[in-house]
């Protein structure tokens, strides 16, 4: 194996191929305090790219609730636990081992196959706050109340497990964005790339007989476009871009300011050592333990930070640039209460105000003597 640099878990790790990092990243962040389930961005997708012969149990983006919810079945618990428990102290690299590092000499990466039923309930637990659907190791039960819903793309990784267990060579990764695709003519439906992603975001289709995986909605990224999955969001918690090495941020780039200056938005499941390539702005109200097993140690931090947004006039103007325009915003600026984005050129696409005005009616309109509401 090589040696490779995983910035997430502040370490060198070992990885099947030498280090490359293409020119530019596809990353989303999520707002996980704004997700309502609505699973628009769910259909958004299904309707664009899963509606076909085979796919009909296929999401490429889900969105479940945690820790109750999980398509494919458990796939969180059980990759966890094939990995056996580890460790990640605060303020400290990551000394545990990563799904690569973990593997029998034999295998690329600590991997399990799902079964055919365990792809057909992508709703199992949704809502559900004291479930017993899950159980393991990594979680105990009962727990106090809360859930929050956690919504899933491919992570387009930084050392995708996919790709290194790929005998056929079928997967790569491209330099122009970052994305991660299969060859559909290279592969031979051996379903090595399904075992060994621990995100489960590579799927195989019975009638076509190749595996199939989120295409970063490349066709819209070339065009200067965001994925359908984040144009469609309902709750305006998604915003895509190009994520940087934290050596090379740029402090005006919209997820660069969120993921490296803020330390705001997390990779989650880091310690399994892909560098996924999507970030989460950790739910509030949720317990601090589970959510430091998803995402690493910082989350208190970023949880300390986000409460203390209010004060910020900068990042409030970059929260409501999210859901704000279709196009990708490559630069943005926060000026005199306006949130402006930019394209790679410079050109201005969309401004919006920090603060809108907000306007209270009295329920009774004495003028039209009429009630606004049903219930004044
Ligand atoms: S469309 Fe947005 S708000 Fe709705 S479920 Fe998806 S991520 Fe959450
Ligand atoms: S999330 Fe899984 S399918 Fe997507 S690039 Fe990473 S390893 Fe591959
Ligand atoms: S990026 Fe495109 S292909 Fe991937 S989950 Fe979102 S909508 Fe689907």
């Amino acid at each position: 194996m090589a040696t490779v640099k995983n910035w997430q878990i502040s370490r060198d790790m070992e990885y099947p191929y030498d280090e490359h990092r293409p020119k530019r990243q596809w990353a989303i962040i999520f707002d996980l305090n704004k997700c309502i389930a609505c699973q628009t961005c769910s259909l958004a997708c299904k309707t664009t790219w899963t509606s076909g012969k085979g796919q009909e149990y296929m999401f490429w983006n889900n969105v479940e609730t945690k820790p109750y919810g999980s398509y494919p079945l458990a796939w969180d618990v059980r990759v966890l636990e094939k990995l056996g428990k580890q460790e990640w102290k605060k303020n400290e690299p990551y000394y545990g081992k990563t799904i690569f590092e973990g593997a029998d000499p034999t295998e690329k990466a600590v991997h399990f196959a799902p079964k055919d039923e365990d792809w057909m309930y992508p709703n199992v637990g949704e809502d559900d706050c004291a479930g017993t659907v899950v159980a393991g190791d990594h979680i105990s039960l009962p727990h106090d109340k809360w859930f929050f819903y956690l919504p899933r793309t491919c992570a387009h990784c930084t050392y995708p497990a996919c790709l290194a267990a790929c005998p056929r060579k079928a997967i790569y990764k491209r330099e122009e964005d970052g994305i991660v695709l299969i060859d559909q003519s290279r592969c031979k439906g051996y379903g090595e790339c399904v075992r060994a992603c621990p995100y489960k975001k590579s799927m195989y289709n019975t009638y076509t007989r190749v595996s199939e995986k989120c295409v970063g909605c490349y066709p819209a990224v070339e065009q200067g476009y965001q994925p359908m999955c984040v144009q469609n969001c309902i709750g305006k918690i998604r915003i895509m871009g190009f994520v940087n090495p934290p050596w090379k941020a740029r402090n005006n780039n919209p997820v660069d300011y969120l993921i490296h200056k803020l330390g705001i938005a997390l990779p989650y499941y880091p310690q399994l050592g892909l560098e996924p390539n999507i970030y989460y702005i950790p739910p509030i109200h949720a317990d601090r333990d589970y959510l430091a097993q998803m995402f690493g140690p910082n989350v208190d931090s970023a949880i300390a930070k986000y409460k203390k947004l209010k004060d910020d006039p900068v990042a409030q103007g970059l929260l409501v640039l999210m859901g704000s325009s279709d196009r990708i915003l490559h630069s943005f600026d926060v000026v005199a209460g306006q949130a402006t984005g930019y394209d790679e050129k410079g050109d201005k696409i969309v401004s919006v105000p920090v603060h809108e005005a907000l306007v209270e009616r009295p329920a009774f309109d004495a003028k039209n003597g009429t009630i606004r509401n049903n219930t004044p």
